[in-house]
């Protein structure tokens, strides 16, 4: 059986280093915050070109305090991508406003700056583009129409941790970025991890009195806030990982290359990826009109696939609420059917790549 993902391979590569950096934490009896998670922020930040990074909890907190050091709120609304992880619109309905979708192109899966403008209304505060699959959004135009609306471009690039837009990672295009550090991401911890990215100092200092209760001195509390902290045990991992990203983002893009050169047979469509896109390739996502046949028949040859995602966020009970019909975003629901994720990853096996191109092109 070849996994969709191996995520103790990545484990057993840095086993030496993240058990030292464990260990170095567990010593210094030092457990919340802290110089630890510190040390990660201005790395991370440094990584993404970033003037300031703060650790969080988990991706969707990221997301929510990122809307909350803005003031955003009820009666405020904030475009999406229609085709995205639910956590993109549970963040804004969060904080009680309300997420307007807007479809994506359907080359690059990523939301479509033309068809922006058309979302935006008086009530509209701030656009949340989602870099899905690791492919960069085009942000110039983006950034563009909002600055021509006097909205702020708040990103969820949990799924692009390395990615580069026109040449520059992500981290700094928008106003605030926002980034998940589940295991199963680029950059993963062992257990939950999140973090904004930001260049306004302003921004930073909100999301740090938030993540903390309110509080910038114990007991005195500014606002109301809550415990969303990254833990210093992960911020410790993540510095041993974050020292091997770009040579696991090349191990990834080898995989992709395999990928597009190997799959010239198949009847799927390919990640189109435009010139001024570096992908991170978190995901590998074909399009296939028969896709449940497709996804059956890798299981049959031992290939571990997934969807992402297979329900469209306004087709879940969760946004009954929005009372959007199913055809209200039609890309999003094609695309929800005719998506396939391939493994992929910086320890898929390059046997295991010519297995997969084969039981693909073959038709078993
Ligand atoms: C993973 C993910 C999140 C949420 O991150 P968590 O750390 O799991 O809360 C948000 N948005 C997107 C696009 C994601 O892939």
């Amino acid at each position: 059986m070849i996994p969709f993902l191996d995520l103790g391979a990545a484990y057993r590569e840095l086993k030496t280093d993240i058990d030292a950096a464990v260990a170095r934490v567990l010593d210094s009896g030092w457990y919340i915050l802290g110089p630890e998670v510190e040390a990660f922020e201005a790395e991370w930040a440094a990584y993404c070109g970033a003037d300031h990074a703060v650790g969080l909890a988990n991706g969707l907190d990221a997301l929510i305090l990122a809307l909350r050091a803005l003031d955003i709120g009820p009666g405020d609304e904030v475009i999406v991508p229609s085709n995205t992880y639910i956590a993109t619109w549970l963040a804004v309905s969060a904080v009680g406003a309300t997420p307007v979708p807007v479809e994506p192109d359907p080359a690059t899966h990523n939301i479509d700056p033309a068809r922006i403008a058309a979302a935006i209304t008086s009530r509209t505060r701030a656009l949340l583009p989602v870099h899905l699959y690791g492919q960069p959004a085009d942000m110039d135009p983006i950034l563009e129409i909002a600055s021509a609306h006097g909205l702020t471009v708040v990103e969820d690039a949990a799924q692009a941790h390395g990615a580069r837009y026109r040449g520059r990672r992500i981290g700094a295009h928008g106003d605030i970025v926002c980034w998940s550090f589940y295991p199963g991401k680029n950059l993963g911890a062992l257990g939950d991890g999140g973090a904004v990215t930001t260049r306004h100092a302003d921004l930073a200092d909100r999301v740090r009195v938030l993540r903390n209760y309110g509080s910038r001195v114990k007991y005195i509390n500014e606002v109301q806030g809550v415990n969303s902290r990254l833990d210093p045990i992960q911020a410790a991992v993540l510095r041993v990982k974050l020292a091997h990203l770009d040579a696991w983002t090349d191990r990834r893009r080898a995989v992709a290359r395999t990928y597009a050169a190997g799959l010239g047979d198949a009847e799927v469509i390919l990640p189109h990826v435009p010139a001024w896109a570096e992908p991170a390739w978190h995901l590998y996502v074909v399009r296939s009109p028969s896709r449940d046949a497709l996804q059956a028949r890798l299981t049959e040859a031992g290939v571990g696939t997934l969807i992402h995602y297979p329900i469209p966020p306004h087709m879940q009970a969760a946004y009954a609420g929005l009372k959007l019909a199913p055809e209200a975003l039609p890309l999003a629901r094609q695309l929800a059917d005719e998506v396939l994720s391939l493994p992929i990853g910086p320890h898929l096996e390059g046997v295991d790549m010519k297995s997969i191109c084969q039981a693909l092109s073959t038709g078993g």
